[in-house]
This record gives structure tokens, sequence and C-alpha cells, in this order.
């Protein structure tokens, strides 16, 4: 069984899952509300991977949010995590 998460989200449980780049038609990640379900793309960089996480659990949570504000908080919140976490 690969990588898997779960989290509450505005009360409810959702999946992150690890799956092969090939089955998101080469994106970093997808966000299914219906399913509940956070799918991350295998193989990427740590930091890069920090970074489609959050994005996508920034979708599930505020699903109608400009893309573009989503996309500002994710390059906010991964280099902020990723420097508390003395990444390199
Ligand atoms: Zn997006």
């Amino acid at each position: 069984m690969g990588r898997e998460h779960t989290y509450v989200i505005d009360g409810k449980p959702w999946r992150v899952k690890w799956v092969p780049r090939s089955r998101l038609a080469g994106d970093d990640g997808a966000c299914n509300r219906r399913l509940r379900l956070v799918r991350i793309a295998d193989g990427q960089t740590a930091e890069a991977e920090l970074g489609s996480v959050i994005h996508e659990l920034i979708h599930a949570r505020l699903w109608d949010l400009d893309h573009g504000v989503i996309e500002e908080l994710e390059a906010l919140l991964s280099q902020a995590v990723w420097d508390c976490i003395g990444g390199t």
C-alpha cells in the first residue's frame, strides 16, 4: 500500500494519497470534493511535494477561492514551513 494520510477538513475526514503522476494527467496533484480525496504525484522533490499538498488542501477547504490566491498561499506557506523545518 502506498503513502496515505487522513486529515480532518471542516469536520470531515479527507484522505491524501500518493499516486503515479500518470494518473493525474501529468499534474502535481488533484482535489476531489465528492470523494474527499487529495491525490499527490509520486516522485516530486520534498519541497515541491510540500507545495502540492498545501495547494490541494487549500482547494479542499476553500474550493471556490481564487486560484491566484491559492498559488500565492502555496508559495508563501511552503516556503515558511520549509524554513521552519530547516529544509535546504
Ligand atoms: Zn489548483
